[in-house]
């Protein structure tokens, strides 16, 4: 199975639009902070491939990705989709992708019910049967990806609902993926409150792709990008969950979502020097992985 990064950053990308960070000011000069689109995967298994996550930069994604592009008059060589959560930055591309084009998307019904009921725009991939196909899947069921030729375990992985659907938080709001093929096993888990709670999900992979949005729990206020702590935001701040996985039996360690105001973006930083140490790979886009 192969693997490939599309998209590195948490949502707003690096640089964000609005935003003139220390970080972002170095991507656009293009120093020492590479740029970075929103967090999607690609990954390859026997007959196709599977889209983990639909990025309002899926566009620009699939141009720079030879291997997505059309092999015939109309076509794509996307199989099929999968969304770990309802949040913008992993759903808005879908809109995106709407040319006639049959889809298939895998994702939980707490999260396909957040994205199609009550949203007018939504018609927009209803416009003929089979447009879009909901395969639904649940924490703990495996579930065969038969469109890519993998499987796929999904498992809770605590997050919160997105911003804009509040309520009381759901176990099918946030899941991770441990996707298998012959034998390998690659686990994705990301916009991840606490690391704790699905180390037994990763224990075992050949690669894990974790949550890297912030590396300090105050990382917003402190750099006066705003009032919430990574906590509040349900992310594991990486200080605390790269310590926390130190004993833990796993292949390749590879950080990903990764926050625009993160020092680990930044060459030649403390902090990326730290997690490099502590044997974590830094995730940017084109990054290519053989599992
Ligand atoms: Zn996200
Ligand atoms: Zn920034």
């Amino acid at each position: 199975m192969r693997v490939r990064v599309l998209g590195s950053a948490a949502g707003g990308g690096v640089p964000q639009w609005n935003c003139g960070c220390e970080n972002c000011n170095l991507a656009r000069r293009g120093e020492r902070v590479r740029p970075r689109t929103q967090d999607s995967l690609l990954v390859t298994g026997e007959t196709g491939n599977l889209l983990v996550n639909a990025s309002p930069d899926v566009l620009r994604q699939i141009e720079a990705t030879p291997a997505l592009w059309p092999r015939a008059r109309r076509d794509t060589p996307i199989s099929a989709i999968v969304l770990t959560n309802g949040d913008l930055d992993h759903v808005v591309g879908l809109f995106s992708l709407r040319e006639s084009q049959p889809l298939v998307v895998y994702a939980t019904e707490r999260v396909w019910c957040g994205l199609m009921e009550k949203n007018v725009m939504a018609r927009t991939l209803a416009r003929f049967d089979a447009q879009i196909t909901h395969r639904r899947i649940v924490p703990g069921v495996r579930c065969e990806v038969v469109e890519a030729g993998l499987v796929m375990v999904p498992f809770a992985a605590p997050g919160k609902p997105p911003v804009h659907l509040p309520g009381a938080p759901h176990e099918e709001d946030n899941v991770g993926l441990r996707i298998e093929h012959r034998g390998h096993v690659v686990t994705i888990a990301t916009a991840l409150k606490n690391v704790d709670a699905v180390r037994s999900s990763l224990e075992g992979s050949d690669v894990v792709f974790l949550d890297g949005t912030f590396f300090s729990s105050d990382e917003l206020v402190s750099q006066k990008l705003g009032v919430a702590r990574a906590e509040d935001m349900a992310h594991h701040p990486l200080n605390e969950s790269v310590a926390a996985l130190a004993d833990s039996k796993l292949g390749r360690k590879i950080l990903t979502h990764i926050n625009n105001s993160n020092p680990i973006l930044r060459e030649g930083s403390e902090e990326r020097a730290w997690v490099e140490k502590m044997g974590w790979e830094i995730a940017f886009d084109g990054m290519e992985i053989d599992a």
